[in-house]
């Protein structure tokens, strides 16, 4: 395999794809400038207005088709940049500087993008440099109006691509047809911003982060996407498509094969209940699976109600959100966690000062306790929402047991108040904390009496454990949840919570990968929560193992010294499954060791 023309990044919705790459000029490099004679200029401002209809109308055009395919929920940032785009005062200041500089109005157009770029797109924050992307990207797509980008060669056609581009925005996922878009990548993008929701609510396969990768791609190049282990692969030879093709195919089998098993108990061979629950970060998520087929919710990830507004739900936003999770969920539970922002995740319309280490920042608990109004309403509209089924609450980015301590006197308030507001309040809501700071390991017995539930969350503890940023593709190789320390810390955790009689479990993504999951099951876990998708693959691998099994896989894993060591153990269970699901006519895929679980 060509490993050179193996570009890393960061995976954004999973999947398989290879196809021609087609580059979107969503951000043309080079942007013509040329003075206009003074009795030009209103035929100049007449070109500008027109391509602002234009872009207009398509955005119009785009809002109904998303809307139409996944809702209007998805459709509304349509609406939002074509509320930026027609906001007259920026329209008159483009003009104004067509006029005034006699320039054509792709220089101004571009000068526009810059100063917006240069005010909010040099804070690190995401969330800002959010906004700054959804107020270019309509303007940008004026540019490729004006300037008569090929868009139009392209969506003549029916060709199947994979859209390159440089930022992840909304007009690059629905570029052509959804039918027509095989993934998605880009140099640049987050995992929570507009154009990633979108890609994951299509199913469309992305990878972003992948540096300089634009400058390597020609129009129509040949490449293979992996959006699973989120790495592009250009120009593959016959081995890797072979490869790739024999993957796709054991990729189809296996789906629909593990699909009958989806609805069946996650009970080892020799009769040992474990519990996969799903992770839900989106309301989405939540039409993706039948409640029965998963355990709980062992992860709701408040964020995007939150993040999918332009201010702060009201409680009431909240409780009917909340209610509708857990009517959903019936009489499973559902373990909703108090709202983790910061770092990666940035409310638009909540402006925090710029952090040189945000991952070590203001982030989840640490905000809620400073913002407390935030966790009272936050915690009222889940208490009221409580009544409606089997509620939890989570609080993410412990640090210390002052924290847990602060929450539940704020709890107590809450409930009093609630009570003393005629509120029915149930008697007792378990409270559990998020295992993600290391210092947590180090006060695990006293931590663990004051809470009654633990969820180690392996995305962030492998970033702090091993000083590694979790975003940051620069370092993406060394982010290794295989890494000894990181199955230490989960046998630690697992051994304190049984000494303490605690319920635990894991909902980073590496419990997703099944023989992890299996590995997990035999350090002691109660239960992993793993993304929707996942769950058949996952519930199956438990049904195929006993807890002896298990147990010697982590046995076996605790025992060695380096993360090649961890890996060859989880892939010789993964290779025993396999040989055991080929004999039984089913296939679990031997090498999703290729998923690099994060
Ligand atoms: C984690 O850190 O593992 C986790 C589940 O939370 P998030 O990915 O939302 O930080
Ligand atoms: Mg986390």
């Amino acid at each position: 395999m060509a490993q050179h023309r193996i570009v890393k990044g960061v995976s954004v919705a999973p999947g398989l794809a290879l196809g021609p790459a087609h580059v979107v000029h969503a951000r043309p490099h080079v942007v013509p400038t040329w003075s206009v004679a003074e009795e030009d200029l209103a035929r100049e401002v007449d070109r500008l207005r027109e391509a602002v209809d234009q872009t207009a109308e398509e955005l119009r055009r785009r809002q109904r088709a998303v809307a139409a395919q996944v809702g209007e929920r998805d459709a509304g940032i349509f609406a939002l940049h074509r509320t930026i785009l027609t906001d007259p005062a920026t329209l008159k200041g483009v003009e104004a500087t067509i006029r005034d500089q006699r320039i054509n109005a792709e220089a101004a157009v571009q000068a526009l993008i810059d100063r917006v770029t240069k005010r909010l797109g040099a804070t690190a924050a995401e969330g800002m440099r959010g906004w700054s992307a959804d107020f270019s990207d309509p303007w940008r797509a004026v540019l490729d109006v004006l300037m008569q980008h090929d868009r139009e060669s392209i969506v003549q056609g029916d060709e199947q691509v994979i859209l390159a581009a440089a930022e992840l925005t909304p007009q690059v996922v629905t570029f052509v047809a959804r039918e027509r878009i095989l993934a998605v990548v880009t140099e640049a993008g987050g995992r929570f911003s507009h154009g990633a929701v979108l890609a994951r609510s299509f199913g469309i396969p992305c990878v972003v982060g992948l540096s300089n990768l634009l400058s390597r791609l020609e129009q129509g190049m040949r490449i293979l996407v992996d959006g699973d282990a989120g790495t592009v692969q250009l120009k593959p030879d016959q081995e890797d498509v072979d490869l790739f093709l024999a993957r796709l195919e054991r990729r189809k089998t296996r789906e629909k094969k593990l699909g009958l098993h989806a609805s069946l108990e996650p009970v080892t061979t020799d009769g040992k209940r474990f519990s996969v629950l799903v992770n839900v970060e989106s309301l989405r998520d939540l039409d993706t699976f039948p409640p029965s087929h998963a355990d709980g919710v062992g992860l709701l990830r408040t964020e995007f109600l939150y993040m999918e507004r332009q201010q702060f739900p009201s409680e009431e936003e909240q409780y009917r959100l909340y209610r509708r999770v857990l009517e959903k969920m019936g009489d499973r539970p559902v373990t909703l966690r108090t709202l983790d922002i910061g770092n990666d995740k940035q409310l638009p319309y909540f402006k925090t000062p710029r952090e040189a280490n945000p991952a070590l920042g203001w982030r989840g608990l640490r905000i809620s306790l400073e913002w407390q109004d935030l966790l009272r309403v936050q915690l009222r509209a889940a208490l009221r929402a409580s009544a409606h089924g089997d509620l939890r609450i989570l609080l993410p980015m412990v640090t210390s047991i002052e924290e847990v301590r602060d929450v539940h006197r704020i709890f107590d308030e809450v409930r009093r108040s609630l009570g003393d507001g005629g509120y029915e309040v149930p008697a007792s809501v378990p409270v559990g904390i998020m295992i993600e700071v290391p210092s947590t390991l180090f006060v695990l017995p006293s931590l663990l009496a004051e809470v009654d539930f633990v969820s180690v969350g392996t995305n962030d503890l492998v970033q702090y454990l091993l000083a590694v940023d979790r975003d940051n593709p620069l370092v993406a190789k060394l982010y290794d949840v295989h890494h000894p320390a990181v199955l230490s810390a989960l046998d630690q955790v697992a051994r304190a919570a049984q000494a303490a009689g605690t319920p635990a479990s894991v909902c980073g993504e590496m419990a997703g990968d099944y023989a992890t999951a299996l590995l997990l099951l035999g350090l002691g876990y109660d239960a992993v929560s793993v993304v929707p998708m996942l769950l058949p693959e996952v519930k199956y691998a438990v049904r195929e193992t006993s807890s002896v099994e298990a147990r010697e896989i982590a046995t076996q894993a605790l025992a060695q010294t380096t993360s090649e060591g961890v890996r060859s153990v989880l892939a010789g269970c993964r290779q025993r499954l396999h040989l055991r699901q080929v004999a039984e006519g089913s296939e679990l895929p031997a090498d999703s060791r290729k998923r690099e679980t994060r």
